[in-house]
């Protein structure tokens, strides 16, 4: 069988353990490769001829991605004994690399994360590529745990509390220029310098013997004086409390720990860390982290399509109609991925605008906060701004992004598809019409869907791609492998109304509505969304949206579901009244004040209560189950009518597109958690409200058979 480890000797008294993963693009730490590190390690270290251990990776452009998360899945009802096992079984493999008689290096070119950088911390020294995907860091915190491989007691060792602290509980990487800063590695050189860089580390330490000097002082506790930790206890603890509203453990978890195990000597703070993993492993939150990390993982592979055989064409230029708002955000999405693409607009002004908007956002620069000199000097020339529809026509991806109506779009199409050519993909950002419809009077109907970006579309991951009923699955393929070039997720979704995320949005943004007029307060509403973990509630969600907006699209849902979405006055009535949200300084609530912040308003209350029909008070869990069954209940007729291909779409879409909360895991994964019979029993006294409580046959079939949504308890 081929390995995954291989040993080798560049120069006589240098090992070199090249780590490179048969058939695989990034390089995983399995229980078999640790196997085969433990067994090439029993042959280093019977060596006292060597100087130096240098592992590298075989792989160019990543070093190692981390542990195997499918094993972690395998195992999430390990006993807790077997995860402090687990875990000590890693921490003194991987403490073997700072006891060995030679100086131990990991040269770094690429990704470098979770249990690779543990086993990087572990190495007496580093070096590091300076290819830009060189990074490394503790992602752990995003799957809820903490590093458990000594990672948590090594890194303060290694850059001081402070540094270690917030690369561990904020879960981020760092480049090689800060870890450079923060001394985590000893040089930054061109990728093909790293072996000679690792080599010339070695024999200076053998020289000076400074590496068995550290190797001493880490052993024991970091000193660290008491007011300096009270002090980072606290402002970490406000930060990480700000960022997981407590809903996710393991950063607090990691806080307190290292808090602790840094004045411990090394060896009794890896115990503790063995132990305090195994409350975090196994744990819900944990198991909802993995579940969306198969999501993300499997929308990375997902081609959109079920079958194998339809290649994606390469889009080698775009264009997009329309730069307002969405126009403006697709197109410098394309270009900032340095796709050629082309933009027009019927407005002279709006073009300008929009030309220049994409022009800085492509190029802008996160760091410096602002545009990027050498960026818009490279974009730029890939930018062309035009009225000509034949350089509009040219290109082999054209995206319509103008006012959603149907007959302008319609005339657009007719003036530009005969200048099109055959293969050239026609894709409208509709948000509401069906694709079906607007190909209606086209030529090639095969080559047009749907491709629904969302608002700021810098910010929203999600794509939505959408097959009209005569798609062809070349055009599905062709415009998912671009979303993805572009850096979206896309999923592809049937043609209905709504698509995915705005079908289920509506009947969890109608209920807050039901809610209100039932007696409910809007600051419950909000407060038991923002409870289940939601990033806003639903009614300020309603003035962010504008009133005038969700009353014309309300409209658009009542006409294809008039049975379930209640058209309530009350909204109409507040636009009635120049309530149009945020944009107009007042919605359901005010923001008349010198910050814009929104502020509770008497006189909605007031209007509010002229559409009251009860003034009952509601528990947050009954809150809670009014706004999110009627979401659930609509997923499954989506399941039903097979406008999602998987139960993993639905989940990953709510996630991306409405920021549900993933420490839920997704709709369906936490509907998995509740069970369809218990789901069916909380439904039950909800069903005089209507048909929009009304179980569907496919709930009441997983119930009768014990069936869940996920075929075995998770996404992998
Ligand atoms: P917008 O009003 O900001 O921009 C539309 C632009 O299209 C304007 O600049 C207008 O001058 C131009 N235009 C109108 N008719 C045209 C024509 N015939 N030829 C060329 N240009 C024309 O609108 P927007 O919010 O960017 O929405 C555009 C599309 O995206 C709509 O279909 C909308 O439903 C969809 N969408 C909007 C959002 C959102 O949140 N705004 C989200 C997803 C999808």
């Amino acid at each position: 069988m081929a390995t995954a480890l291989s040993l080798s000797f560049p120069q006589p008294d240098i090992g070199l353990i090249t780590f490179d993963l048969p058939g695989k693009g990034a390089n995983i730490l399995s229980r078999s490769v640790l196997d085969e590190l433990a067994g090439l390690l029993d042959q280093v270290e019977k060596r006292k001829d060597l100087a130096g251990l240098v592992v590298k990776s075989g792989k160019p452009g990543t070093f190692i991605a981390g542990a195997d998360i499918r094993e972690f899945l395998a195992s999430l009802g390990a006993p807790k004994s077997d995860v402090v096992a687990m875990c000590r079984r890693g921490q003194q493999l991987f403490q073997r690399l700072s006891n060995g008689p030679f100086v131990s290096m990991a040269a770094i070119d690429g990704i470098c994360v979770g249990g690779g950088a543990e086993l990087a911390v572990w190495c007496d020294r580093r070096v590091m590529s300076d290819n830009p995907k060189s990074e490394i860091g503790f992602p752990e915190v995003k799957l809820g745990l903490y590093p458990g491989w000594g990672g948590t007691s090594r890194a303060p060792r290694l850059v001081g509390l402070a540094n270690a602290l917030e690369m561990i509980t904020a879960g981020e990487t760092v480049d090689a220029r800060a870890a450079m800063t923060m001394g985590l590695v000893s040089d930054v050189v061109p990728a093909d310098k790293l072996l000679d860089a690792a080599i010339g580390v070695i024999r200076a330490e053998k020289q000076t013997g400074q590496y068995l000097m550290d190797r001493e002082r880490w052993s024991g506790p970091l000193v660290e004086e008491p007011t300096e930790l009270m002090f980072l206890g606290a402002t970490a603890s406000a930060m990480i409390q700000q960022e997981t509203k407590g809903n996710y453990p393991a950063p607090m978890a990691a806080l307190e720990l290292m808090l602790e195990t840094c004045q411990l000597p090394a060896e009794e703070a890896l115990q503790r860390e063995a132990e305090g993993m195994a409350q975090l492993f196994g744990s819900p939150v944990n198991a909802a982290l993995i579940n969306v990390f198969f999501l993300t993982d499997r929308n990375k592979r997902d081609t959109g399509l079920d079958k194998a055989n339809v290649a994606a064409a390469t889009i080698k230029s775009a264009a997009v109609i329309g730069s307002g708002i969405m126009g403006s955000g697709i197109a410098a999405a394309t270009l900032k991925s340095e796709v050629p693409i082309a933009l027009t607009d019927a407005n002279v002004d709006a073009l300008a605008k929009g030309a220049k908007q994409v022009l800085e956002e492509a190029a802008y620069n996160r760091k410096t906060k602002g545009p990027d000199l050498a960026k818009t000097l490279k974009l730029a020339p890939l930018l062309s701004v035009t009225h000509r529809d034949e350089e509009i026509a040219a290109a082999d991806l054209v995206i319509e992004a103008i006012i959603e109506k149907e007959e302008p779009k319609k005339e657009l199409y007719a003036r530009l598809e005969p200048l099109l050519r055959p293969e050239a993909i026609l894709a409208s950002n509709t948000s509401t019409i069906p694709i079906t419809k607007l190909a209606a009077g086209l030529k090639r109907p095969e080559r047009f869907c749907g491709i629904h970006f969302f608002n700021p579309v810098r910010r929203m991951k999600l794509v939505e791609v959408i097959r009209g009923a005569k798609t062809s699955d070349e055009t599905i393929a062709t415009a998912v492998a671009f979303a993805k070039r572009i850096g979206k997720s896309p999923i592809v979704v049937g043609d209905g109304p709504g698509f995915l995320v705005n079908r289920l949005l509506f009947p969890y943004m109608n209920e807050a509505i039901e809610l209100l007029c039932d007696g409910a307060s809007i600051k419950d509403i909000d407060r038991a969304a923002t409870a289940f973990g939601m990033p806003m509630g639903p009614i300020t969600l309603y003035d962010l949206v504008g009133l005038d907006t969700a009353v014309y699209a309300g409209l658009t849902m009542a006409k294809a579901f008039p049975d379930r979405i209640v058209s309530s006055p009350l909204v109409p009535a507040m636009v009635k009244q120049g309530r149009l949200g945020q944009k107009s300084g007042m919605g359901f609530f005010s923001y008349q004040n010198k910050k814009g912040r929104a502020e509770d308003d008497p006189a909605v209350e007031q209007l509010i209560t002229t559409y009251r029909r009860d003034t009952r008070k509601f528990s947050r869990d009954e809150l809670i189950n009014r706004l999110f069954l009627p979401m659930l209940l609509e997923a499954t007729r989506m399941l039903e009518e097979k406008i999602v291909r998987d139960v993993r779409d639905v989940d990953l879409g709510l996630i991306f597109g409405l920021g549900f909360p993933p420490f839920q895991g997704g709709l369906l994964y936490w509907a998995d958690r509740i069970g369809a019979a218990k789901l069916l029993e909380m439904i039950k006294p909800l069903e005089p409200l209507g048909p929009r409580f009304q179980p569907t046959p496919l709930l009441r079939e997983m119930a009768a058979k014990g069936r869940q949504f996920y075929p075995q308890g998770g996404a992998a």
